[in-house]
């Protein structure tokens, strides 16, 4: 398959997304205004917690006011199930979305007609940064459902104009066998999915058929490396995009081109990074600061100093593509996913980019935490790229010591390595679970 060709720079709104940023300021303060008196009016759990923080809507006269509001996170989200965070009728929501839940009650998200059609701008917005036009065929491997993934980009694609191939997840072989007899252009999904997709068609030795020239990857936390590895193995030019379900859902931040951070919608959504530990605003530490985000505009569920739990930095500078948006750096880690190894905080993706930095590793890998008697276990699991050293002993033990040494260079702690055949570790087809953490067992 050829080589991941870098597309040409696109602007879907001009008007909006290189607006100069004094302009742009302007706009979100009086948007913030706005957003505080409705959040204020309409939904009193808001308004108990401002009152609380002793803080009303006047207080709010500049960005440096944001500050003054109380933070919400993802509890207080989930205390308000399923729709006492919501500031409009019922009779105006138009679309109900919520997040998995797989740690306890749900998120749930609502969104009224004009929500949806600043959801479809802002897909097409991402799509178009991303390269893709509307002479695109693109297949969305993304769940549908519930999930904001599959059906925030479907909008998004009818919005630019390019037909969608509304597949889903999951059936690896089928969406293959779609890409080949329907020349799928673009293909949308989570990095670990694509990845594994792309190890596929090297099995079924169909790359030759395929059309694929973009890959749109988001839903999890994914490095440069991995970009890499996804341009070669899949052949397409890979960019990255942010969102979650709280805020929007996807759309809150894309890469354009440039592949060198994701330009934030910022006259939608206001962005901080505060210091995770304390709150303090301004925070930009060495893992990065967390990303908090209020909403500038949407109606159903306005959310105020939303904490993602996401680090990353903002990137100086301006972009060569005219956007005015401020570039965060791909998310670094989500401190959900944060490991503590004998007092050492460790972050999956620090493992990631270095397993990824050395020849010969498949980009395949799965990290396993124990302990052994009061002492943490780091054991990773790595795939070596087939065909390679498994006839030599000497040359597996060489490979070992090589990825051992650099892990412990990058993470400050010891990583046991296990070299396992290609295919061994378990592939995903949603978000890849890469840790299995047995202290959690009790
Ligand atoms: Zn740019």
């Amino acid at each position: 398959m050829s080589k991941a060709k870098k597309p040409e720079n696109r602007v879907w709104n001009p008007a909006c997304e290189c607006l100069p940023r004094k302009d742009l300021e302007a706009l979100q303060v009086k948007r913030l205004k706005k957003v505080v008196k409705t959040a204020w009016e309409k939904v009193p759990y808001y308004r108990k917690k401002m009152e609380a923080a002793g803080v009303a809507p006047q207080d709010i006269r500049s960005l440096a006011d944001l500050s003054k509001l109380p933070f919400t996170t993802k509890d207080d989200l989930r205390g308000c199930f399923p729709y006492r965070a919501f500031a409009v009728p019922m009779e105006e929501v138009v679309r109900i979305h919520a997040s998995s839940g797989t740690t306890g009650q749900a998120t749930v998200v609502g969104y009224t007609k004009r929500d949806m059609a600043t959801w479809s701008e802002l897909m097409a917005r991402l799509q178009t940064a991303a390269g893709m036009t509307k002479r695109d065929i693109v297949q969305i491997a993304f769940g549908y459902g519930f999930f904001t993934g599959g059906l925030g980009h479907h909008y998004g694609v009818e919005t630019v104009g390019a037909a969608v191939l509304p597949v889903s997840s999951g059936k690896s072989e089928r969406q293959i066998q779609i890409m080949k007899d329907y020349g799928s252009t673009v293909l949308i999904c989570t990095p670990s999915y694509g990845m594994y997709l792309a190890e596929l068609i090297g099995q079924l030795g169909v790359r030759s058929d395929l059309k694929l020239r973009l890959g749109l990857f988001g839903g999890e936390a994914w490095t440069d490396a991995m970009r890499q590895a996804l341009q070669k193995h899949l052949g397409v030019f890979a960019t990255d995009n942010y969102g979650l379900s709280e805020v929007m859902g996807p759309g809150v931040s894309c890469e354009c081109v440039e592949q060198h951070g994701l330009h934030i919608a910022e006259d939608h959504f206001l962005p901080e990074l505060i210091d995770p530990a304390t709150g303090a605003p301004g925070a930009d530490g060495a893992a990065g600061g967390e990303l908090v985000f209020t909403t500038l505009t949407k109606e159903a569920i306005p959310v105020v100093r939303y904490r993602t739990r996401d680090l990353c930095h903002f990137l100086p500078g301006d972009c060569p593509c005219g956007r005015t948006g401020r570039r965060m750096s791909k998310v670094s880690a989500r401190s959900d996913d944060m490991l503590i190894i004998r007092g050492v905080n460790v972050y999956p993706q620090q493992i990631e980019e270095a397993l990824l930095s050395i020849e010969g590793v498949a980009p395949h890998y799965q990290i396993v935490v124990s302990r052994e008697g009061a002492l943490d276990e780091l054991e990773v699991l790595v795939e070596i790229s087939e065909g390679i050293f498994f006839d030599q002993m000497w040359k597996q033990q060489e490979m070992k010591q090589k990825i051992e040494h650099q892990l412990e260079t990058s993470l400050a702690v010891h990583a046991k390595v296990r070299l396992v055949e290609p295919g061994s570790t378990p592939r995903s087809e949603g978000k890849a679970v890469r840790v299995i953490d047995q202290r959690k067992k009790g």
